[in-house]
C-alpha cells in the first residue's frame, strides 16, 4: 500500500514537471531605443526608433513609440547614437595575420601550427565582432586547412564570440601559381590553397570541400600583374576557362558559390565568362566585363584599402606595379559604379593586420565616388545579397536577426565615425556596449 501511494505521487510529480516544460517558452520582449536608424535599402533615417527584440530576432520596429511601461521592462538606451544594421564584411581572412611581404606569408606557413593559426583566429573573430561586424565571408584559410569550420562551429556552440561566418575553407589554385613558391625542388613546403589541375580534379575539389564544410568556393584566377602600355593591368591567368567553367558548374550543382580571387585583365574576363558570383580585388576590369557583371548581377568586392596598405612594402621589395595598381583600381571602381555593378563591402582583413579596423576601408569607397549611403549598402544589404542572408541579416526588420551596432554622432555626415563603433548586438546579445 506504501509504496503504491509513493508511485502515485511519483507520476503527479512527473506529470507537472511535464505540463511545464510543455508551456510554450516565450522570451520576454527587450528594447533598444534608437536616436536614429540608418535603413540601408532606402537611404532612409528614422527618428527616435523603438526596436522590440524577441530571443534572436527583431519583432517589430517603430518611429516615436514610447516603451512599454512596467519595472520589468529592459531598456537599451541608445538615444544619443545613431543605430544601423551589423556590418557584414565579405572579404576576411581569419586564420592569416597581416602579409605585406612573401616572408611574412611564409613565416606563419613554415612556423605556426595549425592549432597555434586557429588559437589566433580566436582573436580575429573576436575583434571583427568588437568592430561591429556581425557577419563575415571568410574566403579561405591560407594553408590552415579546414580551421575555418571549427571556429564558426564554436561561434555558434558559443564557445567564443565572433560573427556569423559563411567560410570558403582552402580556396584553389593550379600547380606553380600560389605560395610557397621559390623553394627547392627537393623541400617538400605547404601551399597556401589545395592545388588543382583539370576540370575533374576541381569538380572532385568542389565536392571534398563541400563535404568538409565550405560554404563558398573560393579561386584564384588570376597571378603576376604587370601594367601594359597601354595602361591595362595585364596578368598570367591561372585556370583554363575549361577548368573554371567545371569548378563553377559543380559548385552550383550543390547550390553553393563561387568567389574569384580576379586582379587583372584575363582573370576577370575568365571568370566572368565562368559564371562565378563574386570578383574580389577587381583592380582592373575590362569595359565588357563590367557590362556582363551588370546584366548577369555578378557582384563586384574591391578591397581599396588592402592595396594601399601592402603597396609600400611590396614596392620596397622590387615590385613597383602595385604602386601603379592603386591609380588603375580607383578608375575601375569608378567605372563599375557608372556602369551599375553591384558592389559589397569586403577588406581583405588579415591580408592586413587585424588590430587594423576593417572599416577602414568606408572612408576610401567614398573618396572613389561611393555617396556614404552607398558605402552603407554595400557593408549590410547588398553585402547579405551576395551571401544570400538577406532573410536574415542586412537591415534592421521584423524577422531578422537582431544584429545591430551603434555610434555616436552621423556617419552619413562622416564615414570615418564606422570606426568607432561603441554597441555591438549579435542576435539580441549585447556584445559591446557604449560607455555612458
Ligand atoms: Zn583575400
Amino acid at each position: 500500500m506504501k509504496q503504491l501511494a509513493t508511485f502515485v505521487a511519483g507520476l503527479l510529480l512527473v506529470s507537472v514537471a511535464a505540463a511545464q516544460e510543455a508551456a510554450p517558452k516565450v522570451p520576454a520582449n527587450r528594447y533598444v531605443r534608437c536616436g536614429a536608424l540608418i535603413q540601408p535599402e532606402t537611404g532612409k533615417v528614422q527618428r527616435n526608433v523603438l526596436i522590440t527584440i524577441q530571443g534572436e530576432r527583431v519583432k517589430e520596429v517603430q518611429e516615436n513609440a514610447s516603451a512599454p511601461a512596467g519595472g520589468q521592462v529592459q531598456i537599451i538606451d541608445l538615444s544619443d547614437h545613431t543605430c544601423l544594421p551589423g556590418l557584414i564584411d565579405t572579404h576576411t581572412h581569419v586564420l592569416l595575420q597581416g602579409d605585406i611581404t612573401a616572408a611574412d606569408y611564409d613565416e606563419q606557413l613554415l612556423k605556426q601550427s595549425t592549432a597555434y593559426r586557429a588559437i589566433l583566429g580566436t582573436r580575429s573573430v573576436r575583434r571583427a565582432l568588437d568592430y561591429g561586424f556581425t557577419t563575415i565571408r571568410d574566403v579561405e584559410t591560407e594553408g590552415a586547412d579546414y580551421a575555418d569550420v571549427d571556429l564558426k562551429k564554436a561561434i555558434n556552440s558559443g564557445v567564443i564570440p565572433g560573427p556569423r561566418m559563411r567560410v570558403a575553407t582552402r580556396a584553389m589554385d593550379v600547380t606553380g601559381a600560389y605560395p610557397l613558391s621559390g623553394y627547392s625542388p627537393e623541400v617538400p613546403v605547404p601551399h597556401g590553397v589545395q592545388v588543382v589541375d583539370g576540370a575533374d580534379e576541381g569538380r572532385k575539389a568542389v565536392r571534398e570541400q563541400i563535404s568538409f564544410g565550405a560554404d563558398w568556393i573560393k579561386v584564384y584566377s588570376d597571378r603576376s600583374y604587370f601594367v601594359r602600355p597601354d595602361g591595362v593591368l595585364d596578368d598570367i591567368p591561372t585556370f583554363t576557362l575549361d577548368e573554371l567553367r567545371a569548378i563553377v558548374d559543380e559548385a552550383h550543382r550543390q547550390h553553393h558559390k563561387v568567389a574569384s580571387h580576379a586582379m587583372a585583365l584575363n582573370g576577370v574576363h575568365n571568370s566572368v565568362e565562368a559564371g562565378v558570383d563574386s570578383i574580389e580585388h577587381g583592380n582592373y576590369i575590362a569595359e565588357a566585363d563590367l557590362k556582363t557583371m551588370a546584366q548577369k548581377g555578378i557582384f563586384y568586392v574591391p578591397t581599396i584599402y588592402v592595396g594601399e596598405y601592402v603597396a609600400q612594402g611590396r614596392a620596397a621589395a622590387g615590385a613597383k606595379v602595385w604602386l601603379e595598381m592603386i591609380k588603375i583600381h580607383e578608375d575601375t571602381f569608378h567605372r563599375a559604379l557608372a556602369a551599375g555593378v553591384k558592389i559589397a563591402f569586403g577588406t581583405d582583413v588579415g591580408g592586413f593586420d587585424w588590430g587594423i579596423n576593417p572599416a577602414v576601408e568606408f572612408p576610401y569607397m567614398v573618396k572613389y565616388g561611393m555617396t556614404p549611403i552607398q558605402a552603407v549598402r554595400a557593408a549590410t544589404s547588398s553585402a547579405a545579397d551576395l551571401l544570400g542572408m538577406q532573410n536574415d541579416v542586412g537591415s534592421i526588420a521584423a524577422g531578422k536577426y537582431a544584429d545591430l551596432v551603434a555610434v555616436k554622432g552621423d556617419p552619413l555626415a562622416d564615414i570615418s565615425l564606422l570606426q568607432k563603433i561603441d554597441f555591438v548586438m549579435k542576435g539580441g546579445e549585447v556584445h559591446k556596449s557604449a560607455a555612458h
